[in-house]
């Protein structure tokens, strides 16, 4: 079997490494794939419905595609498509491995969820300590990625999307992606700060590919891109179960509103906010909470496929702007 493990969201990324093998995040070379569309049509031609969130279809093809025969299924703190997905592919001859971040976010029970996906993958929770261990300087690199973003204003929201999304599975290497990392950062700090209305973008990470670039030309940036932050775990803790217990995004709005997004909002002084919800998406109910937690403008976002923003978007965001 190939060295590849794949996922349909974050995943404690340091047992996988602990265990030799190579993450990869299915969203990330879906979404970065040369045709992401061609992905879609080809999952409905499988018999995915319509009305399915065009990323689980991107992820069951992607995943075909490739020939990533074993991926992690997390039960509870995701996405229940993401569930039925893998059961398909479990009946296709993929190797499922089963991991879940406790709803309660408990503790112990997250303690016992990591030490039996570190058996499955035939590793140990040590190991994986070892590997956070390691990771640390990167996480820390990722920090001062997005302190560049918001304080100094020299990396672009787009930049740092990109960036912290992909630090779900490093791309694949961490040491690779550390030195890249270093290497832009060297640059972006010679930068000029510049000068943009503050934006924040909440939810899951847009299926768009010019939703950045759109709002600089209508002098807007993202200063702050909540799941992605989270994906790069910026927190200060000292194991890997305080770690996964701190990142927000498993465990419910309530919390993330608490914990992450209303201090941070403050603390980098945004201006607006974009809730981005994918069509077909349960987490778009979320957007009731979020509109009663948060005292400054909202524009709700929503996106089916890949590619462009449509024409009616665009003129939603040109309001939003100019009303800001
Ligand atoms: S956007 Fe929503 S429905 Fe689609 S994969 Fe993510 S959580 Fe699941």
């Amino acid at each position: 079997m190939s060295n590849q493990v794949g996922f349909t969201s974050t995943v404690p990324v340091e047992v996988i490494l602990g265990a030799g093998l190579e993450p990869v995040d299915l969203n990330n070379i879906f979404i970065n794939s040369e045709n992401p569309g061609k992905y879609i049509e080809l999952s409905e031609m499988h018999g995915f419905p319509r009305n399915i969130c065009a990323w689980i279809k991107g992820l069951y093809t992607i995943a075909e595609d490739k020939g990533i025969k074993r991926i992690i299924c997390i039960g509870e703190g995701d996405c229940a498509s993401a569930v039925s997905m893998c059961e398909i592919l479990s009946s296709r001859g993929t190797n499922i491995i089963p991991f879940s971040y406790p709803t309660t976010r408990n503790k112990d029970k997250l303690n016992r969820e990591l030490n039996l996906f570190a058996q499955e993958l035939g590793t140990t929770l040590e190991m994986a300590e070892e590997i956070r261990k390691r990771l640390k300087p990167v996480r820390d690199k990722l920090k001062q990625l997005d302190k560049l973003t918001w304080k100094e204003r020299k990396v672009r929201g787009a930049e740092n999307h990109l960036w912290l999304v992909s630090s779900s599975d490093f791309n694949g290497n961490p040491n690779t992606f550390n030195k890249e990392l270093s290497e832009f950062l060297s640059e972006a700090e010679s930068r000029k700060s510049m000068k943009f209305k503050r934006l924040a973008y909440i939810g899951v990470p847009p299926i768009l590919n010019d939703l950045y670039t759109f709002l600089n030309s209508l002098g807007g940036d993202v200063v702050y891109n909540e799941t992605q932050r989270q994906f790069a775990m910026p927190f200060s803790t000292d194991n890997l179960i305080d770690q996964y217990l701190e990142y927000s995004y498993p465990y419910g709005i309530t919390y993330r509103l608490e914990r992450d997004i209303i201090p941070e909002l403050k603390r980098r002084d945004i201006e607006g906010v974009i809730h981005y919800v994918q069509s077909f998406c349960h987490r778009q109910v979320e957007d009731i909470l979020i509109r009663e937690a948060i005292d400054l403008p909202i524009l709700t976002l929503e996106a089916d496929k890949p590619g462009k923003l449509d024409n009616r978007t665009r003129i939603r965001l040109e309001a939003f702007m100019e009303m800001l």
